[in-house]
């Protein structure tokens, strides 16, 4: 289980309350296991990191973001249940929309260029605030769907390293809840209530019936491997879906508004500049595929056709790094962030080429902003590496330390470099050392190496707890990482004596 979702269970358990309490949108009695307040801290917490570890917002064209808030807010005005809702785009050509709890709702950029009108994104929307409203992710909480791990299906940045692992923290947890299904009941009332907010604030909800039957002609001829399987993973289109949406609509009667020409227009700058980002995505793609020469042709006509958008640059930047050109690489994430200051990546990746060019000053500060908007494993053993530059020991292993909770390719690293720095002086809080009885009923040793290096020269003192008195004993040979193994003392020793005995790795170094 990664950090995150500890971190969210033991939110959880310290909040316990089993109460059966009214859903606030159907009215109906239903048990919940987490508060209010839990609702309301995890939107606060996670919301901005969660849409900076997906692409960050949507900046190029400002009104988009205005527009979608607009609307957004005159459903969120007229719902059941008074919350902080916001309203976001996410600048990722996926097309998908989710919920934290607490009203914190995304869409991307990827679902408004496939939308046709106003009533449409309503309907979207409506369907969002519905699942905050009525509680459906913290419902999803208290039946369970907490302990499973998901992943942030989106990746940010051209080589999706760096990102992928900002997402790896938050994913677990909060992509769990937004990106699970949560439930047929819960999307069929979604769909209803969502209709009903539409009505409220003056939609047409046929809106809401033609944006079902657009998913489910997309989800067949796109199949299962488009990039709309995460929209469809969650929220399975089927007629059955439309047939009640068409029900709901007579229910409601038709009629307001529809804003077709309204949407068109407001979203015409994004609209124009799509075939700009089936470029960027294609770039993204031959990239992973080591095509630079291809990605960076690709990455030319995308510019060419938007040049405000930052991801473009950026992603220009990352060809650069890629081939070990950090002058490059830095003017290419310059311009991306004086075109959005507001996301992290290009901060973290101008950071890194400023610490391959040893300009240290500079990327301590970029890596501390990027830091500021979503924590990364990168950033810190980044931080980590220029501490030691400066024989700054505690600063180091701080950083180092941050780091390893991140996994992946960073933690390793600064697992290793941990290691350099502290494993001689505090070998006992690296490898572990416990007493146990062997089949002969001598004492043996277990000791085991949970890092990932290999190590040697491990000695540990064997002390008596009831009389103090303390014997040395060692393991001569090379204990690989993730590796345990038992050294027989000879010591015979009765089980009942088992717990007088405490063990302490005393010495032990990287094995060369
Ligand atoms: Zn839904």
């Amino acid at each position: 289980m990664n950090t995150f979702a500890r971190i969210l269970i033991t939110a959880l358990l310290s909040a316990v309350l089993f109460t059966c309490a009214k859903n606030p949108v159907t009215g109906k009695n239903q048990l919940m296991l987490v508060s209010e307040k839990w609702e309301l801290d995890i939107g606060k917490q996670y919301y901005s990191p969660m849409r900076q570890s997906q692409g960050g917002d949507y900046t190029v064209d400002p009104a988009v973001e205005i527009y979608v808030r607009e609307v957004g807010n005159k459903l969120a005005s007229v719902s059941d249940r008074k919350l902080p809702y916001e309203f976001n785009v996410i600048n990722d050509s996926t097309p998908n929309a989710w919920a934290l709890p607490g009203g914190k709702i995304s869409i991307n950029r990827g679902l408004l260029v496939e939308l046709e009108s106003e009533a449409e994104l309503a309907a979207v929307l409506g369907h969002e605030v519905v699942h905050a409203a009525a509680r459906h992710g913290a419902s999803a909480q208290t039946r369970g769907v907490g302990a499973q791990i998901a992943t942030i299906g989106a990746v940010v940045g051209l080589s999706g390293k760096i990102g992928a692992q900002g997402a790896q923290l938050l994913g677990a947890g909060a992509a769990q809840l937004v990106n699970q299904s949560y439930g047929r009941k819960a999307e069929r009332e979604s769909d209803e209530f969502g209709m009903l907010y539409m009505k409220r604030a003056g939609y047409d909800v046929q809106g809401a019936v033609g944006l079902q039957q657009k998913f489910v002609k997309l989800s067949r001829s796109r199949g299962k491997t488009s990039r709309f399987e995460q929209l469809f993973s969650s929220h399975p289109s089927s007629d059955a879906r439309v047939s009640h949406n068409r029900e709901t609509a007579a229910r409601l009667g038709t009629g307001g508004e529809v804003g077709a020409d309204r949407y068109k227009q407001k979203m015409s700058r994004m609209l124009k500049a799509k075939p700009a980002y089936d470029f960027y995505d294609k770039a993204k793609a031959v990239f992973k595929e080591g095509n630079t020469r291809e990605a960076s042709s690709l990455l030319k006509k995308a510019i060419r056709l938007e040049p405000r958008e930052a991801l473009f640059h950026s992603a220009m930047g990352d060809i650069s790094s890629e081939t070990n050109n950090h002058s490059a690489a830095i003017k290419h994430y310059n311009k991306a962030i004086s075109l959005n200051k507001q996301f992290y990546y290009p901060f973290l990746k101008r950071g890194q080429a400023s610490f391959m060019s040893k300009r240290y000053a500079s990327a301590e500060k970029d890596l501390n902003q990027s830091l500021a908007m979503l924590p990364t494993g990168a950033a810190h053993n980044l931080l980590g590496n220029i501490s030691s530059t400066k024989n700054n020991r505690a600063g180091a292993m701080k950083h180092y330390k941050e780091a390893i909770r991140y996994g992946g390719e960073d933690a390793k690293a600064a697992y290793s470099k941990l290691l350099k720095i502290d494993l001689g002086s505090n070998p006992g809080e690296y490898i572990q050392a416990a007493a146990g009885l062997t089949a002969k009923g001598t004492l043996g040793i277990k000791l085991s190496n949970p890092t990932p290096e290999n190590i040697q020269g491990i000695v540990y003192s064997i002390t008596s707890r009831s009389n103090g008195k303390s014997q040395r004993g060692s393991f001569n040979g090379v204990l690989p990482g993730g590796k345990s193994t038992v050294v027989d003392t000879g010591l015979s020793i009765a089980k009942s004596e088992l717990s007088d005995v405490a063990v302490q790795v005393t010495k032990a170094r990287l094995a060369r």
